[in-house]
């Protein structure tokens, strides 16, 4: 008998992304007593990182805007995005529960949402692509109705905040951009940096939440609503089994050990492994070390949810199309000497970058997705040699929209140039050899896209001619948004490494989110959702919002199934 704490609950859920607070809040709202256990002093993980963007097909917001989309469509595109990864269980669960979860948040919860209506699939080419209507993401939240809970909500990543304050996608980001060429955009940018500084003075943090953040901190208020046990630094460390079913978790709390017990089960939400050394070398092509991947996600998820899977006899499903869900990524300079890993989500579309490798040749449509980008620099790059690019612009180009972490007009450029972020060349050939690639290819490469480019044309790699890369570019160019020449000096490059949002392999799940055991049979009172679960995706990236998407509708499901639990202390209808 051991003489450790002992508590009792109906569903344990350990991580705080989306994945993990979507089953709670959900459990919850049906009477079931619910923990959450989270390894970080903050909650949110990198969904609070993230931009929020959920994948929805056929969504209430979506509908109500006279979006009707025949299902068919949907199942199209992904048959031919996942090719033979499509799982048509999993594929059908999620198809029918994803809807279901947006009405039950709006309807039941502080999660509210903000439509996609315009936001088109990446890959808008291939059949059954969608033009719009397939996403949402979380409304903008006041941080202030969280009260002191706001205190432990993750903030959002230094590298893509604005002095600690997130832009949000769409229009808000748009007038930051044109801050300085229109008053309108002016006055909403004045307005919210003075907004931020009170913020700063008084609650020593940002409260204009939005994105992933706002999805986070409504997540947390629904769940406090909802009187979820909340525990920070609290990270799990086993898993307790009887008769081959998970019971409960040992989890560590202000330096001892607890035993959770759950009757219902426990929920694996760890958010994946994009920084376990050991995995990645495993799983990651070109990563000797482990360590040649530069994860944006939080350094502290470290796999313990697919370790801890393992532990009773999950698997990991390691054959998906990518292990990671790729993304390129600069490594930022911080003060103590660490880099902060920022990932190139936004300004690739914009017109008048090119992305080279050190031949100073181009190797992908440098408009399209991030995952497409890491794809492509991976097979573009010979064995042996390093996987690194190189986005290329003029100055007309960083000042209008910014390169990276080297912020756009009116900021100074000089401490990015100081850090060696930047790097500047007064011609093209100049800068070639200050980042090493090859002056000639890349002089030569400029000149055969700037003689397109005046045309707006891009034969070599197509930019501009799917929906997506034209939502990427500027829509004041004109004929091609994503397309115009590189030809004002002086020149800037920034190095890019492969990177990722996040891991896609992981945990094998059934439709329902039970983790399966070696035989493929469901291991009792075990689910696994977010990033510890294989994803539904077979790990391609058909549109924005395939983590989140998924991880929502999967923790909805568990919180739904755990009300039906035969142990469970559900009320069966909501407090
Ligand atoms: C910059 C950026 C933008 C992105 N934008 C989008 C987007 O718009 N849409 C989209 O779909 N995807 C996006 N992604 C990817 C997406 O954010 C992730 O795939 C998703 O947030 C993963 O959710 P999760 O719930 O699985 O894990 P997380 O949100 O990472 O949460 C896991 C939590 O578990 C905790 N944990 C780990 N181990 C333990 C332990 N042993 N005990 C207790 N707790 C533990 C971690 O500390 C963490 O807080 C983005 C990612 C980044 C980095």
């Amino acid at each position: 008998m051991s003489n450790r704490p002992e508590e009792h609950c109906d569903l344990l859920v350990i991580g705080s992304g989306a994945g993990g607070l979507s089953a709670a809040v959900v459990a919850a709202w049906h009477g079931l007593k619910v923990v959450v256990v989270e390894k970080e002093p903050v909650f949110g993980g990198t969904t609070a990182w993230s931009g929020g963007w959920m994948w929805v097909p056929r969504n209430p917001l979506a509908r109500e805007a006279g979006i009707e989309e025949d299902g068919e469509a949907v199942r199209t595109y992904l048959r031919h995005e996942l090719g033979n990864h499509y799982d048509e269980a999993r594929i059908e669960a999620f198809l029918a529960a994803a809807p279901e979860m947006v009405s039950f948040f709006r309807a039941n919860t502080a999660v509210q949402f903000i439509d996609g209506n315009k936001i088109p699939d990446m890959h808008g080419n291939a059949p059954g692509a969608g033009l719009g209507g397939r996403s949402v993401c979380a409304a903008p939240f006041d941080g202030r109705e969280l009260g002191p809970l706001v205190a432990k909500l993750r903030p959002p990543l230094p590298e893509i905040s604005l002095l600690g304050m997130g832009i949000a996608s769409g229009a808000d980001f748009a007038h930051f951009l044109n801050a300085t060429r229109s008053w309108t955009s002016f006055r909403h940018v004045a307005r919210r940096i003075g907004r931020h500084a009170l913020d700063l003075v008084r609650h020593g943090r940002g409260m204009q939440l939005v994105n992933g953040n706002a999805l986070v901190a409504r997540l947390l208020k629904s769940a406090s609503d909802l009187g979820v046990d909340l525990h920070a630094k609290a990270p799990a460390r086993r898993l307790l089994s009887h008769d081959g079913a998970v019971i409960g978790a040992v989890v560590d709390r202000d330096g001892q050990e607890h035993r959770i017990i759950a009757r219902a089960g426990v929920v694996l939400a760890c958010g994946g492994f994009p920084h376990d050394y050991e995995r990645l070398k495993e799983l990651v092509p070109r990563n000797p070390t482990g360590r040649a991947h530069w994860s944006a996600a939080p350094r502290s998820n470290t796999g313990d949810g697919l370790r801890l899977g393992e532990s009773v006899g999950a698997l990991v499903d390691g054959g998906l199309a990518a292990p990671c869900a790729w993304a390129p990524v600069s490594l930022v300079p911080r003060r103590d000497g660490s880099f902060g890993h920022f990932p190139h989500l936004v300004e690739r579309a914009k017109p008048g970058l090119i992305a080279v490798t050190v031949d100073g040749r181009r190797f992908v449509n440098e408009a399209d997705s991030y995952y497409d980008y890491v794809e492509a620099l991976l097979k573009a790059i010979p064995a042996g040699a390093e996987p690194v690019s190189w986005l290329i612009c003029d100055h007309r180009f960083q000042r209008r929209y910014g390169l990276g972490f080297a912020k756009p007009a009116p900021l100074p450029l000089a401490p990015y140039l100081a850090s060696g972020y930047l790097r500047r060349g007064k011609t093209l050939a100049e800068l070639a050899r200050i980042c090493g690639i090859d002056p000639d290819g890349l002089v030569e490469t400029v000149a055969r896209y700037n003689a397109a480019a005046a045309q707006g044309r891009d034969p070599q790699f197509h930019r501009g001619e799917t929906p997506y890369n034209r939502m990427g570019g500027d829509p004041a160019v004109q004929p091609n948004p994503a397309v115009a020449p590189i030809e004002h000096g002086p020149f800037y490059a920034v190095k890019i490494v492969p990177g990722s949002l996040g891991t896609f392999a992981g945990l094998k799940t059934d439709a329902q989110a039970n983790v399966l055991d070696t035989q493929g049979r469901p291991i009792a009172g075990l689910f696994a959702v977010g990033a510890d679960m294989a994803s539904v995706m077979g790990g391609t990236y058909p549109a924005g919002g395939i983590n989140l998407g998924p991880a929502m509708t999967f923790g909805y499901l568990v919180g739904r199934n755990a009300a039906h639990h035969p142990h469970s202390s559900a009320t069966g209808h909501p407090p």
